[in-house]
Protein backbone atom coordinates (compact mmCIF):
# COMPACT_ATOMS: atom_id res chain seq x y z
CA UNK A 1 0.00 0.00 0.00
CA UNK A 2 1.33 3.33 -1.26
CA UNK A 3 2.25 5.73 1.76
CA UNK A 4 1.99 9.19 0.35
CA UNK A 5 2.82 12.43 2.41
CA UNK A 6 1.00 16.07 1.84
CA UNK A 7 3.15 19.48 3.04
CA UNK A 8 2.99 22.39 2.69
CA UNK A 9 3.95 25.88 4.25
CA UNK A 10 1.64 27.95 6.34
CA UNK A 11 -1.64 28.76 4.11
CA UNK A 12 -0.33 26.91 0.72
CA UNK A 13 -3.64 24.96 1.49
CA UNK A 14 -2.49 21.61 2.17
CA UNK A 15 -5.83 21.11 4.65
CA UNK A 16 -7.92 21.90 1.88
CA UNK A 17 -6.26 19.99 -0.68
CA UNK A 18 -6.13 17.01 1.82
CA UNK A 19 -9.64 17.13 2.38
CA UNK A 20 -10.26 16.94 -1.82
CA UNK A 21 -8.38 13.57 -1.42
CA UNK A 22 -10.51 12.43 1.96
CA UNK A 23 -13.45 13.48 -0.49
CA UNK A 24 -12.99 10.71 -2.65
CA UNK A 25 -12.64 8.22 -0.10
CA UNK A 26 -8.72 8.81 0.06
CA UNK A 27 -7.91 7.54 4.45
CA UNK A 28 -6.03 10.99 5.66
CA UNK A 29 -4.01 11.04 8.69
CA UNK A 30 -3.62 14.79 10.07
CA UNK A 31 -0.47 15.18 11.63
CA UNK A 32 -1.59 18.20 13.83
CA UNK A 33 -4.59 16.56 15.48
CA UNK A 34 -3.73 12.97 15.80
CA UNK A 35 -0.39 14.69 18.39
CA UNK A 36 -2.83 16.73 19.94
CA UNK A 37 -5.19 13.86 20.65
CA UNK A 38 -2.16 11.37 21.73
CA UNK A 39 -0.88 14.13 24.05
CA UNK A 40 -4.50 14.58 25.68
CA UNK A 41 -5.04 10.28 25.69
CA UNK A 42 -2.18 8.38 25.83
CA UNK A 43 -1.28 7.48 29.26
CA UNK A 44 2.19 5.76 28.44
CA UNK A 45 3.13 10.28 27.02
CA UNK A 46 0.64 11.83 29.97
CA UNK A 47 3.15 10.07 32.75
CA UNK A 48 6.20 10.80 30.56
CA UNK A 49 5.18 14.77 29.95
CA UNK A 50 3.99 15.08 33.98
CA UNK A 51 7.40 13.62 34.85
CA UNK A 52 9.18 15.62 33.06
CA UNK A 53 7.60 18.24 33.08
CA UNK A 54 5.55 18.62 36.28
CA UNK A 55 2.44 17.47 36.96
CA UNK A 56 0.44 20.95 35.33
CA UNK A 57 1.28 19.92 31.89
CA UNK A 58 -2.16 18.91 32.73
CA UNK A 59 -4.93 20.72 34.49
CA UNK A 60 -7.00 19.59 37.23
CA UNK A 61 -9.61 18.18 34.62
CA UNK A 62 -6.68 16.29 33.33
CA UNK A 63 -6.75 18.15 30.50
CA UNK A 64 -3.42 19.30 28.82
CA UNK A 65 -2.83 22.78 29.72
CA UNK A 66 -1.16 24.09 26.21
CA UNK A 67 -0.68 27.66 27.63
CA UNK A 68 1.74 25.99 30.39
CA UNK A 69 3.58 23.52 27.93
CA UNK A 70 4.32 26.46 25.11
CA UNK A 71 5.69 28.36 27.93
CA UNK A 72 8.02 25.74 29.20
CA UNK A 73 8.95 24.29 26.08
CA UNK A 74 8.52 26.51 22.77
CA UNK A 75 11.00 29.35 23.18
CA UNK A 76 13.32 26.91 25.03
CA UNK A 77 15.29 25.04 22.40
CA UNK A 78 16.66 22.19 24.68
CA UNK A 79 13.04 21.87 26.17
CA UNK A 80 11.70 21.90 22.96
CA UNK A 81 13.81 19.10 21.50
CA UNK A 82 13.04 16.78 24.96
CA UNK A 83 9.11 17.46 24.21
CA UNK A 84 9.83 16.06 20.89
CA UNK A 85 11.59 13.14 21.67
CA UNK A 86 8.96 12.23 24.35
CA UNK A 87 5.94 12.77 21.25
CA UNK A 88 7.08 11.94 18.13
CA UNK A 89 7.67 8.15 19.19
CA UNK A 90 4.01 7.71 20.67
CA UNK A 91 2.61 10.17 17.61
CA UNK A 92 4.61 7.31 15.43
CA UNK A 93 3.06 4.74 17.47
CA UNK A 94 -0.42 6.19 16.88
CA UNK A 95 0.63 6.60 12.75
CA UNK A 96 1.66 2.50 12.70
CA UNK A 97 -1.77 1.74 14.18
CA UNK A 98 -3.85 3.74 12.21
CA UNK A 99 -2.24 3.03 8.69
CA UNK A 100 -2.05 -1.07 9.72
CA UNK A 101 -5.92 -0.77 10.07
CA UNK A 102 -5.80 1.18 6.63
CA UNK A 103 -4.45 -1.97 5.13
CA UNK A 104 -6.52 -4.06 6.74
CA UNK A 105 -9.37 -1.97 5.10
CA UNK A 106 -8.01 -2.43 1.89
CA UNK A 107 -7.26 0.84 0.69
CA UNK A 108 -5.30 1.56 -2.08
CA UNK A 109 -3.26 4.08 -0.71
CA UNK A 110 -3.08 6.39 2.16
CA UNK A 111 -1.99 10.31 2.68
CA UNK A 112 -0.43 11.51 5.95
CA UNK A 113 -0.64 15.33 6.39
CA UNK A 114 1.59 17.46 7.87
CA UNK A 115 3.33 20.77 7.87
CA UNK A 116 6.48 19.74 8.76
CA UNK A 117 7.15 16.54 6.73
CA UNK A 118 10.72 17.23 5.75
CA UNK A 119 11.98 19.14 9.28
CA UNK A 120 10.75 16.27 11.09
CA UNK A 121 12.34 13.52 9.40
CA UNK A 122 8.82 12.20 8.96
CA UNK A 123 9.31 12.12 5.57
CA UNK A 124 11.88 8.87 5.36
CA UNK A 125 8.66 6.68 6.20
CA UNK A 126 6.83 7.48 3.24
CA UNK A 127 7.09 6.56 -0.45
CA UNK A 128 6.40 9.78 -1.99
CA UNK A 129 5.56 13.62 -1.16
CA UNK A 130 2.99 15.91 -2.54
CA UNK A 131 4.13 19.59 -1.55
CA UNK A 132 1.25 22.18 -1.83
CA UNK A 133 2.83 25.18 -3.36
CA UNK A 134 1.35 28.83 -3.29
CA UNK A 135 3.77 31.95 -2.94
CA UNK A 136 4.81 33.73 0.55
CA UNK A 137 2.60 36.80 0.13
CA UNK A 138 -0.70 34.65 -0.93
CA UNK A 139 0.11 32.25 2.08
CA UNK A 140 0.12 35.35 4.31
CA UNK A 141 -3.14 36.98 3.39
CA UNK A 142 -4.75 33.16 3.64
CA UNK A 143 -3.23 33.06 7.05
CA UNK A 144 -4.64 36.55 8.10
CA UNK A 145 -8.16 35.87 6.61
CA UNK A 146 -8.30 32.45 8.48
CA UNK A 147 -6.61 33.26 11.95
CA UNK A 148 -8.11 36.45 13.87
CA UNK A 149 -5.62 35.63 16.48
CA UNK A 150 -2.58 35.64 14.16
CA UNK A 151 -0.76 38.63 12.99
CA UNK A 152 1.55 39.06 10.18
CA UNK A 153 4.65 38.80 12.58
CA UNK A 154 3.58 35.75 13.85
CA UNK A 155 3.16 34.57 10.92
CA UNK A 156 6.50 35.23 9.55
CA UNK A 157 7.87 33.91 12.17
CA UNK A 158 6.19 30.05 11.78
CA UNK A 159 7.13 30.61 8.00
CA UNK A 160 10.71 31.39 8.73
CA UNK A 161 10.85 27.42 10.86
CA UNK A 162 10.09 26.04 7.42
CA UNK A 163 11.94 24.67 4.65
CA UNK A 164 11.35 27.38 1.69
CA UNK A 165 9.15 26.21 -0.85
CA UNK A 166 11.28 26.27 -3.40
CA UNK A 167 13.16 23.50 -1.54
CA UNK A 168 10.24 21.55 -0.84
CA UNK A 169 9.40 22.35 -4.77
CA UNK A 170 12.64 20.72 -5.20
CA UNK A 171 12.23 17.46 -2.73
CA UNK A 172 8.75 17.20 -3.25
CA UNK A 173 7.84 14.05 -6.22
CA UNK A 174 4.68 15.89 -6.55
CA UNK A 175 3.32 19.41 -6.68
CA UNK A 176 -0.43 20.72 -6.28
CA UNK A 177 -0.33 24.02 -7.73
CA UNK A 178 -2.76 25.72 -5.34
CA UNK A 179 -1.80 30.04 -6.19
CA UNK A 180 -4.73 30.78 -8.97
CA UNK A 181 -2.34 29.43 -11.66
CA UNK A 182 -3.98 26.57 -12.24
CA UNK A 183 -7.79 24.59 -11.31
CA UNK A 184 -6.62 22.43 -7.95
CA UNK A 185 -9.25 19.67 -8.56
CA UNK A 186 -8.23 18.53 -11.89
CA UNK A 187 -4.90 18.40 -10.12
CA UNK A 188 -6.36 16.17 -7.32
CA UNK A 189 -8.17 13.83 -9.99
CA UNK A 190 -5.20 13.29 -12.11
CA UNK A 191 -2.74 12.06 -8.59
CA UNK A 192 -5.48 9.63 -7.21
CA UNK A 193 -5.71 7.99 -10.39
CA UNK A 194 -2.04 7.70 -10.82
CA UNK A 195 -2.16 6.91 -6.70
CA UNK A 196 -4.65 3.84 -7.30
CA UNK A 197 -3.04 2.59 -10.14
CA UNK A 198 -0.10 1.92 -7.51
P1 LIG B 1 -2.68 25.08 5.42
O1 LIG B 1 -3.32 23.83 5.97
O2 LIG B 1 -1.66 24.78 4.37
O3 LIG B 1 -2.18 26.05 6.45
P2 LIG B 1 -5.40 25.72 4.57
O4 LIG B 1 -5.75 24.51 3.78
O5 LIG B 1 -6.01 25.87 5.92
O6 LIG B 1 -3.80 25.89 4.63
O7 LIG B 1 -5.71 27.02 3.67
C1 LIG B 1 -5.44 28.32 4.22
C2 LIG B 1 -6.66 29.21 4.05
O8 LIG B 1 -6.74 29.58 2.69
C3 LIG B 1 -7.97 28.53 4.40
O9 LIG B 1 -8.83 29.47 4.98
C4 LIG B 1 -8.49 28.05 3.05
O10 LIG B 1 -9.89 27.97 3.03
C5 LIG B 1 -7.97 29.15 2.11
N1 LIG B 1 -7.65 28.66 0.77
C6 LIG B 1 -6.97 27.54 0.45
N2 LIG B 1 -6.84 27.44 -0.89
C7 LIG B 1 -7.45 28.51 -1.42
C8 LIG B 1 -7.66 29.00 -2.77
N3 LIG B 1 -7.22 28.32 -3.83
N4 LIG B 1 -8.33 30.15 -2.93
C9 LIG B 1 -8.78 30.84 -1.87
N5 LIG B 1 -8.62 30.45 -0.58
C10 LIG B 1 -7.97 29.31 -0.36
Amino acid sequence: MLRIGITGGIGSGKSVVARLFAALGVPVYDSDSRAKWVMAHDEVLRAQLQAAFGPAVYDAAGQLNRSYLAQVAFNDATQLARLNALVHPRVGEDFATWTAAQVAAGYPYLLKEAALLYESGAYRGLDSIITVFAPPEVRMARVLRRDAHRASADVQAIMGKQLSEEEKLQRAEYVVYNDDSQLVLPQVLALDAAFRKG
